[in-house]
């Protein structure tokens, strides 16, 4: 049973949400803009269309960095949680990161960008692996990865 609309939050709970829809996919990012921008080996998102957020925001934490050529990524500026990716890459979809919505029943079903992942990081086998260079991520695969720090 749908549990629509979901709540999401950051940590703080300064900045609360709803989506007023079910996630048109979960996948794990092992990119390194996700590894660099949450400070995390990879990050697990679920997609949705902007038309379907809520937003509260009433103090105006909510912060967007510029994170690629093409793409920002939005962070509470109270806790610092990574909440929203969004993309010229993929106008109208906005990325919520998974474990900031409550209680979604969906699964992730990839691994995406394996080839930029972590050495340590073990792929779970029943999750689809997409590299760089597969077709599933179209244009996603005009960002080149960013170089590991020295
Ligand atoms: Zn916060
Ligand atoms: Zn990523």
């Amino acid at each position: 049973m749908s549990k629509v609309p979901y709540r999401g939050s950051c940590f703080c709970k300064g900045i609360q949400f709803s989506l007023a829809a079910e996630p048109r996919a979960c996948a794990n990012c092992h990119c390194t803009y996700c590894q660099r921008s949450s400070g995390a080996p990879f990050v697990t998102w679920a997609v949705f269309q902007k038309l379907d957020l809520a937003m509260e925001d009433p103090s105006a934490l909510l912060r967007w960095c510029q994170s690629s050529e093409f793409s920002k990524r939005a962070f509470c500026g109270s806790c610092g949680t990574l909440l929203f990716f969004e993309s010229e890459l993929c106008v109208g979809e906005l990325h919520v990161t998974y474990v900031s919505v409550e209680g979604l029943a969906q699964k992730p079903k990839y691994n995406c960008f394996v080839d930029q992942k972590v050495d340590w990081v073990t792929l779970e086998s029943d999750l689809i692996p997409l590299s760089s260079d597969s077709q599933e991520l179209g244009h996603y695969r005009k960002v080149q990865s960013l170089s590991t720090p020295e």
